[in-house]
């Protein structure tokens, strides 16, 4: 057996379709949630990776950044299928059923605070999530919303997946970005997909261009302060290498999403999971190699780390900050 240091969600090379492997390993030495570059504290170093905290947002960050074109290639179709789960998911076409209660129960929350607001009506509602991968969620936000649903991801192949279930859809970059910015979507859902963003400024400048004003934006990410965070460490499976680059706190996130955004809604959040996925997710705490686990149908609602966040956009939310990179 290999540590986990060496496996599960913890490497600096990819290896390709081809058989070859590339180092995901970048130069750049920035916090990706608040873009300085003043060298911060060291708080683990795991695969190649030192995770610093920032000196000026306080956030836990990846330094150096992984390289972006080899994160593009990370998060093709691989990512869907990584038998070892070097870096992806054994199978996430079996999780399917349990994404899609996981997704129910976030939205259903969200949908609450989105018609105590001054929304569009409910049949011209507009719904985009960031980050769709294979669509799973789509027909989940199209069943609580209603309204026009549409989706975008960095993986062709994932866009592809979308459309293909009928849901507009579109490539979006590097920082999460896709040609949305008419400020006509009334909510706006990423699930697992903020930490591995690695300029945060950039996604929440185009962010605020889309949504309308009071438009909701909607997301999951892993909490520090959560107490499987604070009692696992470094061993938590939040802990991703290289594919999550931040590591946040509410009080961060609530910091550096003013003045775009103010918080309306956050509660820790749970997921459904498959037994052989939540087997998965003990081998790495353990620190041992993905060996074969037995599929089972059977799931649990289990804690996974993560805070369920909503936020609102302002008024003034729409001036953007950031220059363009
Ligand atoms: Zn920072």
């Amino acid at each position: 057996m290999a540590l986990a240091g060496e496996n599960i969600h913890r490497s600096a090379t990819l290896r390709l379709p081809d058989g070859r492997s590339t180092s995901l390993q970048g130069r750049e030495l920035r916090c990706p949630a608040c873009g300085s570059t003043a060298i911060g504290k060291p708080w683990a170093h795991l695969a190649n990776f030192d995770i610093e905290n920032c000196p000026d947002c306080s956030c836990l960050h990846l330094a150096p950044l992984p390289d972006p074109d080899a994160l593009r290639l990370l998060y093709q179709s691989s990512y869907f299928q990584d038998e070892r789960e070097t870096h992806g998911y054994s199978d996430y076409a079996a999780e399917q059923a349990n994404v899609r209660r996981t997704y129910e129960k976030r939205l259903r929350k969200a949908a609450r605070l989105l018609s105590s607001s001054a929304c569009s009506a409910a049949d011209s509602l507009r719904v985009h999530e960031v980050g769709a991968a294979l669509g799973y969620g789509l027909p989940v936000a199209q069943k609580v919303f209603g309204g026009r649903v549409s989706a975008s991801d960095i993986s062709a192949e994932a866009v592809r997946a979308c459309a293909s279930m009928g849901f507009e859809s579109s490539l979006a970059d590097t920082y999460g970005r896709c040609a949305l910015k008419d400020a006509s979507i009334d909510a706006l859902y990423l699930f697992d997909v903020i930490e591995h963003l690695t300029n945060l400024p950039l996604f929440l400048d185009w962010s605020a261009q889309a949504l309308r004003p009071d438009g909701i934006l909607v997301f999951t990410t892993p909490d520090m302060t959560h107490p499987i965070n604070k009692l696992l460490g470094v061993r938590s499976p939040s802990i991703k290498i290289p594919q999550h680059v931040i590591y946040f706190t509410r009080w961060v996130l609530d910091r550096l999403l003013k003045p775009r955004f103010e918080p309306a809604f956050h509660c820790w959040d749970w997921q459904w999971v498959s037994l052989g996925q939540l087997a998965s997710r003990i081998r790495m705490i353990l620190g041992v190699s993905a060996i074969s686990a037995k599929r089972s149908p059977r799931a649990i609602l289990v804690p996974n780390g993560m805070r369920l966040f909503v936020y609102r956009r302002t008024a003034s939310g729409r001036a953007a900050i950031t220059q363009d990179g």
